[in-house]
């Protein structure tokens, strides 16, 4: 088999941001965009659905909300991802808690790893990116071609 191409994707200068707290952390999350929020205010933000809620009403950003999290939400923003319509998550996770949706933030995970997004699950990683000069600018990065590699799939196996 052919190695898989590489392609270049660049993340434009307004950010598609996805906003995820488990419930022990919402306050926390909550509390970081307001004290982020003269940078957030210049991306796009969407978020679970109880986190998006609370963020908009208690912070006044605007999120687009999608499913609650146990509902899916998870999902939805793993299934951006895979669309190119979010750049950065911050995801406030909780880890002194079982949660019923643990395979789903798993995949979540696993597939921001696969797209090489940038992905905090702690506040102190997200102060990092929410500073980068990235977040102010484009950022390119490579990746595997993933389309390129079906059409290569189908003809080889
Ligand atoms: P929620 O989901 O924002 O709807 O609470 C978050 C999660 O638990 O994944």
């Amino acid at each position: 088999m052919p190695e898989p191409k590489q392609i270049e994707l660049t993340m434009p200068h307004q950010k598609n941001i996805a906003l995820i707290a488990h419930d022990n952390k919402k306050h926390e999350l909550i509390e970081w965009c307001r004290r982020n929020k003269s940078i957030l205010e210049h991306h796009f933000l969407c978020g679970t659905g109880t986190t998006a809620k609370m963020v908009s009403t208690q912070t006044g950003l605007p999120v687009r909300g999608f499913c609650s999290g146990p509902l899916g939400g998870d999902q939805q923003v793993g299934a951006r991802i895979v669309e190119g319509k979010i750049d950065v998550v911050i995801f406030f996770s909780d880890p002194l808690s079982a949660q019923p949706h643990d395979p789903d933030v798993k995949a979540l995970l696993r597939i921001a790893q696969v797209y090489d997004i940038p992905i905090a699950n702690n506040r102190a990683t997200a102060d990092f990116i929410i500073t980068s000069p990235f977040m102010d600018g484009t950022y390119t990065h490579t990746l595997m071609d993933f389309r390129g590699q079906v059409e290569e799939r189908a003809k080889h196996l």
